[in-house]
């Protein structure tokens, strides 16, 4: 869908520019003239007095989708630095880049980040386009989703992934919205029907009770948003060839209403649980918040990060930040110790990767043994003393 409007009935009153909530008209050579940043909302439409503007439908047909080619990954960076789900988007990437036989590219957004490309074509890309501007050092919605809108445009890509980390998950739907295309977010699978060149996205629907595969026939790019730690990262090889493309991108007419005058960092410990190697997480069986105490013991003797299931986060026991699973974080530690946990689909849906896992727990029938490597039948107020002090031994 598109704005048009009709230069051989409008008047130039200026109406619509008054009332555009978004700002996305201006008068260029006497000209109404639409810019980014338009919702296709129909302000405009309705309050323009010679019925000069209107929406114009336009269905994609198949040529128009066959124009579209190749993989791209958002390669999110944070101050310089490109998160983990970067590295397994891009692996995941790879894999149905070649189903596709396409390239992969990545594309890197920010202000001097181009050091960066190496590690992305490290890692699978054949291609990094590499977008810098002051507007980009750091995330901020509007640029992004320009930036991300003008190179998609202009390059027509097949598939985008963007990792669900907080920033991911705004732009992601900001920038299908531009786009005019769907998005399925917090996918937990990725898979190519050959056949149609369709992505066929799945995640869990109905609380986690069943696995939806959704499909994008009828508009390109298909988008998807991928949570950290669910997709497993490649080894990186140094010796891959690949290349690196600047775009350039004229923010002057953009309109940018948020500026970023100051990053404050929350005043907490930071909980970084998908990067984290080691964690210890806490259930239920804990019986009160107190017994968190000694799985931060733990998780410190191991140099580890504290994790959680919901209920413990449900009671107020722990911050949510803590949170695996379903509706928290999803991770793959090299290390995973489920202490008083049952196993509850939802908690195994983010920690089930975990290389290696190990639990605690009374009832020999829990459901968390299923997943486990070594399973620990007791009290957690037995065990967990007995393992800091043997630790403690070793260390
Ligand atoms: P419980 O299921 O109550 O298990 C406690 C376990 O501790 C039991 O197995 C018991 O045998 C054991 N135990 C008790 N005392 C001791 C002791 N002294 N020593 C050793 N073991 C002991 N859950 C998540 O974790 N993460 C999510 O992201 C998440 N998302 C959800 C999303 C939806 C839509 C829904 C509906 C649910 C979600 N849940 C999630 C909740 C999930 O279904 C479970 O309710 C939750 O994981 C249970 O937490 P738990 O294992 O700590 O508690």
């Amino acid at each position: 869908m598109a704005l048009t409007i009709n230069y051989d009935k409008c008047i130039n009153c200026g109406i619509c520019i008054e009332k555009c909530p978004f700002g996305a008209l201006k008068m260029e050579d006497n000209k109404v003239t639409v810019v980014d940043g338009c919702t296709l909302c129909g302000a405009c439409v309705r309050v323009c007095p010679v019925e000069a503007i209107s929406i114009e439908k336009k269905e994609s047909n198949k040529e128009d989708l066959a124009d579209y080619k190749g993989v791209w990954v958002f390669a999110e960076q944070r101050e310089g630095k490109l998160l983990k789900v970067a590295f397994e988007l891009v692996s995941e990437g790879r894999k149905l880049a070649d189903k596709l036989g396409e390239k992969l590219s990545a594309v890197l957004l920010g202000d001097n980040v181009k050091s960066l490309a190496d590690q992305l074509i490290a890692s699978g890309a054949d291609q990094v386009f590499v977008i810098e501007d002051k507007e980009l050092k750091d995330y901020n919605t509007e640029p992004y989703a320009i930036a991300l809108q003008k190179l998609a445009d202009s390059e027509k890509p097949e598939i985008i992934l963007i990792g669900a980390t907080n920033n991911g998950r705004d732009l992601g739907p900001r920038l299908s919205a531009k786009l005019k295309t769907g998005l399925t977010a917090d996918c937990t699978e990725l898979c190519i029907d050959e056949e149609k060149r369709l992505l066929l996205q799945t995640r869990p629907a109905f609380g986690g009770n069943l696995m939806a595969t959704i499909i994008c026939p009828n508009h390109r790019p298909q988008m998807a948003t991928v949570r950290p730690g669910v997709m497993k990262r490649a080894e990186e090889d140094a010796n891959r060839q690949g290349k690196v493309i600047d775009f350039g991108v004229d923010f002057s007419n953009a309109n940018i209403k948020t500026k970023i005058r100051e990053i404050v960092k929350a005043n907490k410990q930071t909980i970084n649980l998908e990067e984290a190697k080691i964690i210890v997480s806490g259930g239920r069986g804990l019986g009160e918040a107190e017994g968190f105490k000694l799985i931060e013991e733990l998780a410190e003797v191991l140099g580890g990060e504290v994790g959680s299931s919901r209920a413990c986060v449900d009671t107020g026991w722990i911050d949510q930040a803590h949170q695996v699973g379903q509706t928290g974080k999803n991770v793959q530690p090299d290390l995973y110790i489920a202490c008083g946990i049952s196993g509850a689909i939802q908690h195994l849906a983010g920690m089930a990767k975990s290389k290696t896992i190990v639990a605690i727990n009374k009832d020999e029938n829990a459901a968390i043994f299923d997943v486990a490597d070594y399973a620990i039948v007791g009290d957690v107020y037995k065990v967990l003393p007995e393992l800091i002090e043997a630790i403690n031994e070793l260390n």
